[in-house]
């Protein structure tokens, strides 16, 4: 039987307290902090840069598009329209590079869809994990579950939200069907996303095939 689970807190004074569960579903997210410690792992991370502007397209708003053409950036850039902004965003392994892809794809943007930027708003850049063939997922260690990204869920063009939902509603019902088991509530939370795991790995696979970028994942 595993102990239950001590949790150091830093408070906003940089003080610290302790709390004591029985169990923890960890969903922090991209950087896994806690996961890497309790894992040892070391995931590969994706630089996203994305701007939010004013100006115009001759694009469907109603619609994201996504580009996988290698010269666009090293991952897959993106369109969409979000509160009325024009929202445009590259995705890098090497930070160095960011700029002239993100000036390349407005290129390809203006020259292919009219793009016309008046005013950029804000600029924000973060990570996305770098999915690996076979898409592995990490469910958890002893009493401390992992869920969304931090347990690898996450599909193709950086779709994750409903993922994480998913997985997070799954091991707390594992954990409120067998309680008192914890080798059965990471058996059972296993379980329960096998669907989403493999939607996931069919999702990964299809674009595998479709883009040269991805055909590692085929
Ligand atoms: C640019 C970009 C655009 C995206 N667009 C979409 C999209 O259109 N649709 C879509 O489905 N997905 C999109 N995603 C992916 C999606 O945002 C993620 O897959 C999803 O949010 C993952 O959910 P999560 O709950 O695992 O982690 P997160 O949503 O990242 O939540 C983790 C939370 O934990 C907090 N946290 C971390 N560490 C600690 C700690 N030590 N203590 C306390 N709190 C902590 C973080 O502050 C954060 O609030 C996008 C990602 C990026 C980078």
């Amino acid at each position: 039987m595993t102990a239950p689970v001590i949790m150091l807190f830093q408070k906003n004074d940089g003080s610290h307290t302790e709390e004591m569960a029985d169990y923890v579903i960890d969903c922090e997210g991209v950087t896994g902090t806690i996961m890497r410690q309790l894992t040892g792992r070391k995931p590969d991370y994706i630089i996203t840069y994305q701007t939010f502007n004013h100006g115009s397209i001759r694009l469907d708003p109603h619609y994201f598009y996504a580009y996988l053409q290698p010269e666009l950036s090293e991952y897959d850039a993106w369109f969409n329209v979000k509160d009325d902004l024009l929202v445009l965003g590259i995705s890098v392994k090497n930070k160095n590079r960011e700029g002239d892809y993100y000036a390349q794809f407005l290129r390809y943007m203006k020259e292919q869809h009219g793009l016309m930027i008046d005013r950029e708003e804000k600029a924000d850049r973060w990570l996305l994990p770098r999915v690996e063939p076979g898409c592995p997922i990490h469910y958890g260690v002893g009493r401390v579950l992992f869920a969304g990204e931090t347990a690898g869920f996450l599909n193709p063009m950086g779709e994750g939200i409903s993922a994480a939902m998913e997985s997070a509603s799954c091991a707390a019902t594992a954990l409120l069907q067998h309680f008192s088991d914890p080798q059965e509530v990471l058996s059972s939370y296993q379980k329960s996303t096998e669907a989403l795991s493999c939607y996931m790995k069919r999702q990964w696979s299809l674009v595998g095939g479709m883009a040269k970028t991805f055909s590692y994942m085929r």
